[in-house]
């Protein structure tokens, strides 16, 4: 059995930022050389998600609206967990949206459904931030 490990890191510019990685997912099948496995994804931290959903702009709108409702980033004092940090709300949404994602490996390609695409999810950017790629199979 082959096994194939990367972190692949990102500069955040804003608080929270949603990423397609699929290219970059794909890259990694491609130079893992695995053809039949499992491809893991997942966020190295626990503010941050990786996730499988459409890429389409309306949607993402939706989820920033859905995740501020369910865990509004304001007022920070809501949050016993806001003390030295004011991150909570960033704590939830990662937990909602998931750490991460499993995709089969078939004939070289991630063998997604119709529109499936992977995205880091940030919660709590402005800094860099890493997930990790982990591949498995013949
Ligand atoms: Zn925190």
């Amino acid at each position: 059995m082959k096994s194939y490990r990367k972190e692949l890191w990102f500069d955040i510019q804003s608080r929270r930022e949603l990423i397609n990685i699929t290219p970059a997912v794909n890259n990694c099948l491609r130079e893992s050389g695995i053809k039949e496995g499992l491809c893991l994804v997942n966020a190295m931290h626990i503010t941050a998600s990786v996730f499988i959903n459409d890429d389409e702009s309306g949607l993402h709108h939706d989820f920033e609206v859905w995740l501020e409702k369910l865990a509004p980033e304001k007022p920070y004092s809501q949050y016993k967990h806001n003390g030295y940090e004011d991150n909570a709300d960033a704590h939830l949404k990662r937990t909602i949206m998931g750490r991460e994602v499993v995709v089969a490996v078939t004939e070289g390609k991630l063998d997604f459904g119709p529109w499936e695409q992977i995205f880091y999810g940030e919660f709590d950017g402005k800094r860099r931030k890493r997930l990790l790629v982990k591949i498995i199979g013949e």
